[in-house]
């Protein structure tokens, strides 16, 4: 099947800090399914590297106060005309991050501490009816 795919689980480097965050089980993946890469926030229009943010209730912002809230929104916008474009029938995204986490995300605090809820992106496919998986369960994808 097509699977839509956080662009840095594939070694992108699109992270807020410049890196990537290749997971080691992706290539496996890759040689099972299309992937289709997505990276959010840089499709809502952020450059490469940007300050850290973090989801605080229904907005987003950075450390410093600054609300990127629409900018994950376009993004995840984004993202899902792609996952329509391509047919996807599932993704696989970034876990904990504040646009593509799925379960828990970071709180609000910029302390690490983590809270229940999605990522912007992850939380729009979702209500689209599309499964969305984190990089953890990977190796279940690969034995379905
Ligand atoms: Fe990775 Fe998603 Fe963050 Fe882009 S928005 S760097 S794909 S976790």
């Amino acid at each position: 099947m097509n699977i839509l795919v956080s662009a840095c689980l594939l070694g992108v480097r699109c992270r807020y800090d410049g890196a990537e965050k290749a997971h080691p089980l992706i290539a496996a993946l890759a040689e099972r399914h299309t992937l289709v890469p997505v990276c959010p926030e840089q499709l809502g229009g952020l450059p490469t590297p940007r300050p850290p943010a973090e989801r605080r209730g229904e907005r987003v912002v950075t450390e410093t106060g600054a609300d990127v809230t629409e900018q994950y929104r376009r993004g995840a916008e984004e993202a899902l005309k792609l996952c329509k474009l391509f047919d996807c029938q599932a993704a696989v995204l970034k876990e904990r991050s504040p646009s593509c986490g799925r379960g828990q995300v970071y709180d609000g605090t910029f302390t690490g501490a983590l809270t229940t809820g999605d990522g912007v992106t992850a939380a729009l496919l979702a209500a689209h009816g599309i499964p969305v998986y984190g990089e953890s369960q990977i190796p279940e994808l690969l034995e379905a």
